[in-house]
């Protein structure tokens, strides 16, 4: 029989202990809501037509742009990897292709929108987007360029990749006026990177987040993944110690999706992973260690230095998510580019078909290569306000949704209100007659609250609910 253990958690300088069932009990199958509808509630039936008909919809907008390019081709596979990725080393041979479909694809929508709509965010992700050469960097560009008007002060990132990034891709990248860098790194542990298939030495990184901080890039994010296998709470807590030394902007701390049956890779080291409380033991540890650093904890998995933007959008209530996790960036349409995207409009998701077959073969017949979507309802978007407060806030005054959606909130939520009672016991909420608040606890469990108000998740039946990843 398992014993309780008080676990201990020293957050932003306040310390929470609560019994260790609360971790089995919260530690369930969640969506990590980076759209509401989530994704698998989108429908094959949604195709080019309803896409067309959206985008002709927002021609008169006046909203901002935030474009999204995928960009899908990797030199190796990490085995832990959950993104839709084409491994290769046939580099231009690949990339050549691809890149001519794309670019018809960004003229066909450049042709569409507004030109005097601005781009206020552009983000290439993939995939290893410096898997495309300097002068392939330079091409895409020009042609995005040539197509949409940037707004003077642009968000322009690009995921790169340390072990495969060269000093000419990080300067042209530069000159072209990307400004934010985001780069995996994962662990340090030797043991881990062999395990996971990713050889990348604390000095090779630090050689190439140096090179982008002398570039003068104005912000670099670490992504880093707690739960790999034969990570410990002592290699982890020395990989963190490194990269507070990198200094970076922003660190993104993802829980390991151990998701087999979607990932057959993933399946090799699955007695190596960590077991128990273990897991929750690392990521307490570099919680803890980051915000001693300074760092604030955003929610869910993003930290941020206190002057950095995310922190000001927290404050003044404007943070907001979307595909790329936390955003600044509230009110922008989101047009997807490439292989897989997603766009986000303000009633409609539309997907990419997932595979280079099918999205050629639409780009080659002139079809749009959408695969599903979903047209967004008015309950929809009610829950949606909801769970972006609390996600990005922690908080929500009733009296904030009651006026923009003409509602009583606890007449409206009764239901949800009563299932919340169970997270108040278990601190893990505030429930007060004026506003729901996360509370320290809670904002570990910040999925498990929003989990409360999807009406589509409490729908599900559940061998469709363990398709998502763990809260923890
Ligand atoms: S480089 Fe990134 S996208 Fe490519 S396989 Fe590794 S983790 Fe996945």
């Amino acid at each position: 029989m398992r014993t309780t253990e008080l676990i201990e958690i020293d957050l932003q300088g306040e310390q929470v202990f609560f019994p260790s069932e609360i971790l089995g009990k919260y530690n369930q199958p969640g969506p990590r809501y980076t759209s509401y509808p989530t994704a698998p509630e989108w429908s094959d039936s949604f195709g080019e037509d309803e896409w067309q008909a959206a985008i002709e919809e927002t021609i008169a907008s006046r909203a901002p742009i935030s474009l999204y390019v995928h960009l899908p081709f990797c030199q190796s596979l990490c085995l832990f990897c959950g993104c839709n990725v084409v491994i290769s080393k046939k580099g231009e041979e690949i990339s050549a292709p691809y890149l001519s479909r794309l670019k018809k694809e960004i003229d066909w929508l450049g042709a569409r929108l507004d030109p005097s709509r601005r781009i206020e965010q552009m983000h290439w992700g993939g995939g290893t987007p410096t898997y495309l050469t300097a002068e392939q960097i330079e091409e895409l560009f020009a042609r995005l360029a040539s197509r949409f008007k940037f707004a003077d002060d642009a968000e322009i990132g690009i995921e790169i990749e340390p072990r495969t990034t060269s000093e000419e891709q990080c300067r042209t990248l530069r000159r072209l006026g990307f400004n934010r860098i985001s780069m995996g790194v994962q662990d340090f542990d030797p043991l881990v990177q062999k395990t996971i298939n990713r050889i990348q030495p604390y000095e090779m990184t630090k050689a190439v987040f140096d090179e982008c901080r002398n570039l003068g890039f104005d912000s670099i994010n670490i992504d880093l993944i707690y739960g790999l296998p034969h990570q410990t709470v002592e290699g982890f807590t020395q990989t963190v110690e490194k990269i507070l030394l990198l200094n970076p902007d922003r660190i993104a701390l993802f829980s390991y999706a151990h998701v087999p049956w979607l990932k057959k890779q993933q399946g090799s080291f699955a007695k190596h992973l960590p077991q128990g409380f273990e897991k929750f033991r690392i990521f307490r540890r570099a919680i803890e260690q980051l915000t001693e650093a300074g760092y604030r904890y955003i929610g869910m998995d993003h930290f941020a230095r206190p002057n950095d933007e995310l922190c000001h959008a927290q404050d003044d209530r404007t943070l907001t998510r979307n595909f790329q996790g936390y955003t600044t960036k509230a009110g922008c349409d989101l047009y997807g580019l490439g292989v897989s995207a997603i766009s986000s409009l303000e009633n409609v998701y539309a997907q990419n078909w997932r595979e280079l077959p099918s999205y050629y073969e639409a780009i080659d017949q002139d079809r749009l290569p959408v695969m599903r979507g979903l047209r967004i309802t008015p309950e929809d978007k009610l829950r949606r306000a909801i769970i972006n407060r609390i996600l990005c806030h922690g908080f929500l005054p009733k009296a904030e949704i009651e006026q923009e959606f003409g509602i009583e909130f606890d007449e409206r939520f009764a239901p949800e209100l009563d299932r919340l009672r169970e997270l108040e016991q278990d601190q893990l909420v505030r429930l007060d007659r004026e506003a729901i608040t996360v509370t320290t606890l809670g904002r570990i469990f910040m999925r498990n609250v929003a989990m409360i108000f999807d009406a589509r998740l409490n729908r599900t039946d559940q061998a469709r609910r363990q398709t998502f990843s763990r809260t923890l």
